[in-house]
């Protein structure tokens, strides 16, 4: 989904003076928190460094504790452990994919300081329960937006309900930077602690030097900085962004009618006005007998030119590292297992037509068919 104007976005930042530091990154974040509705926003390197950016200014580490959800993105539980704190995995609900609350309520212990957890494929998670919860015991909520932009609880787009909100903007997600990633939130202090933190620690900005080369260093930080050349896609992406969410929709809507036909296919929940969805891609669940042969299933889509993935290969706490290290057996997470071991991603991307998706109905027919 990239264009001329994408290109020549990037061809006007190599033709000028500043590949970092310059106007398209702040413009970017102007637009994007303008797009979602409010807050502040700081571009980074990536979602990833964005997470670890958030925990590193809440001061986790070494000797807290951090509740993640089993079923995400290994990066939203990488983002904990790169601080020295340990995750504590909660499983989710079956329903949703999404983190599970009375999971996470039992998981709170004096250590906990924070609660993380993602909307999964774009559906927010239950943010009344998550925030009850967090305010109870006072604890800061991360939400991973990686799939969520676009997404909104009760109005209210996702990363402004929690204490930040970490969007991801590589290639596969609902728009590019290439590589790139936002932190989002309704604090504009925090917004600002994190943009000195994101770039060395530095007092101010190459702009607002004086004199160049004088400055001074109040704390430590990172480069986690988005370049110019990341900005540039990011502004144009943004202005396609509201055309893209509403193809991923409109094409989701059909490709979840015609899958709940299917006996062996069960889906997740769609959302409501309420948990407005931003249809990052739908998950195929298969059921018990069919998930033992959705190698071959995929293999029969892919070879009749339908495009699939699998989130997640399997359950964090499943993954060698996360295993090792904290040694949870496959049971303990029975949810997130399935969801992970049963499902097929299939695309309801803006780069499809609307006839694509009759065409995912039918081969995932056939190929339920012909592997039986
Ligand atoms: C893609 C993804 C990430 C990582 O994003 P990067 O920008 O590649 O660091 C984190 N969390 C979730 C849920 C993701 O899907």
């Amino acid at each position: 989904m990239i264009g001329e104007e994408e290109i020549a976005a990037v061809v006007e930042v190599l033709k000028g003076p500043q590949l970092v530091h310059g106007p398209r990154a702040k413009a970017f974040e102007a637009k994007f928190a303008d797009f979602c509705g409010g807050g502040s926003a700081t571009s980074v390197s990536s979602c990833t460094a964005g997470l670890h950016l958030s925990y590193f200014d809440l001061g986790i580490g070494a000797g807290d504790e951090v509740i993640v959800p089993a079923q995400s993105h290994v990066a939203t539980a990488h983002a904990v452990e790169l601080t020295g704190a340990r995750c504590v995995f909660v499983d989710v609900d079956p329903k949703t994919g999404n983190i599970d609350v009375e999971a996470a309520a039992s998981a709170v212990t004096e250590r906990t300081r924070a609660i993380t957890l993602v909307h999964y494929l774009g559906l927010p998670a239950d943010m009344d329960g998550v925030m009850a919860l967090a305010n109870r015991h006072n604890l800061p909520v991360v939400e991973d937006c990686a799939l969520a932009v676009g997404s909104r609880h009760r109005g209210r787009h996702c990363g402004l309900i929690g204490h930040v909100g970490c969007f991801s903007f590589y290639p596969v997600k609902h728009f590019t930077t290439a590589e790139g990633g936002m932190v989002l939130a309704q604090d504009a202090d925090v917004i600002a602690r994190l943009a000195r933190k994101k770039a060395f620690g530095v007092d101010r900005t190459v702009s607002e030097r004086k004199v160049p080369g004088v400055y001074d260093v109040t704390m430590l930080g990172f480069n986690y900085r988005m370049n110019e050349l990341a900005a540039a896609i990011g502004i144009v992406q943004l202005d396609r962004i509201n055309g893209f969410l509403e193809r991923r929709r409109a094409y989701a809507k059909i490709l979840r009618a015609g899958l709940a036909e299917i006996d062996e296919i069960s889906l997740l929940w769609e959302g409501d006005a309420d948990h407005e969805h931003s249809e990052y891609c739908i998950a195929a669940i298969l059921d018990e007998k069919t998930a033992a042969r959705r190698l071959e299933i995929v293999q029969h889509l892919n070879a009749a030119g339908v495009g699939t993935s699998i989130y997640y290969p399997k359950a964090i706490p499943e993954m060698t590292y996360y295993r090792d290290k904290y040694g949870h057996a496959p049971t303990d997470f029975p949810h997130a297992r399935r969801i992970s071991d049963h499902s097929i991603a299939l695309s309801v991307g803006p780069h499809l037509a609307e006839e694509d998706m009759e065409y995912t109905i039918g081969a995932t027919k056939n190929a339920l068919q012909e592997t039986r």
